[in-house]
């Protein structure tokens, strides 16, 4: 997590060398801002021969260049891929680093090891999120109400805002993805102790997710039991219940908050 941080770091003082005070950042703003005569920062968007790659940024002692993948439909994520490659010219183009970056699903996505690209999904995050911004308008507590309020408020992707907002909160915490009921994948905390069950979701588990096409996004939690979604067996303790909350979104997607706390854990004795 010290290259997220890094790299969210950076992006907040970006933010407020360059005076921007207000919600949703725009990368486009943010490129205009940092063109200078001295060394020229152009983004345009470009049809690649592969959908794999995303975003790239190339750069020299002039002046550096970003394209992105004119066919990426979501604009939450053609944002935070502008926002990153952003980052690379910020972080490692500017001071020389590394001059030249191809980034595909495998670079966005949390587990890739590489620092470079933790700090460019670091900076993203942090450029489009801001603490200081989003806590004016925020608890920022994990609750889907917090997240789709900061979301739209921000222009990122539930999934985006879930990691920033799970990154400031340092509680355990995971978010697991399922589409038509078959598991997707899931992003957990550092500090989330257990392994997560990927299975397809259970007739009980449908049943509680919250369709968010007609009521609102839920603020509170299920109680349920820990075996339903984990194994609650790790390092000497064991998990009796688990918090979740579920909602139910387009093409067939349900997206799972899970949490627990010290009321969820079983009391060893020893005799
Ligand atoms: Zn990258």
């Amino acid at each position: 997590m010290i290259e997220e941080q890094k790299g969210a770091t950076e992006a907040e003082n970006l933010l407020e060398d360059l005076g921007f005070d207000s919600l949703p950042i725009c990368p486009k703003g943010i490129v205009s801002a940092i063109n200078y005569d001295d060394f020229n920062v152009v983004m345009e968007e470009q049809s690649f021969d592969s959908d794999k790659i995303l975003g790239k940024a190339v750069g020299n002692d002039k002046g550096a260049l970003i394209y992105l993948n004119a066919n990426i439909l979501d604009p939450g994520r053609m944002k935070f891929t502008a926002a990153h490659e952003i980052g690379h010219v910020s972080m490692h183009i500017i001071p020389q680093l590394k001059m030249s970056f191809e980034c595909g699903s495998k670079e966005f996505s949390n587990p890739f090891n590489d620092p470079v690209e933790k700090q460019a999904n670091g900076f993203a995050s942090g450029l489009l999120m801001p603490r200081s911004l989003i806590k004016k308008h925020s608890d920022c507590d994990i609750n889907w109400c917090d997240i789709s309020v900061i979301s739209e408020l921000c222009g990122a992707s539930l999934e985006a805002t879930y990691r920033r907002l799970s990154f400031l909160e340092k509680a355990p915490s995971a978010m697991v993805i399922h589409q038509n009921g078959k598991f997707r994948r899931f992003v957990a905390t550092e500090n989330f102790d257990f392994f997560i069950d990927q299975t397809p979701l259970s007739g009980h588990q449908k049943s509680l997710a919250v369709d968010v096409k007609d009521d609102p996004y839920p603020s509170d939690f299920d109680t349920v039991d820990a075996s339903d979604w984990i194994n609650p067996y790790s390092k000497g303790m064991t998990l009796e219940s688990i918090y979740s909350s579920t909602i139910l979104l387009k093409d067939g997607f349900t997206y799972t908050l899970l949490s627990y706390d010290d009321d969820c854990i079983v009391e060893e004795f020893d005799y």
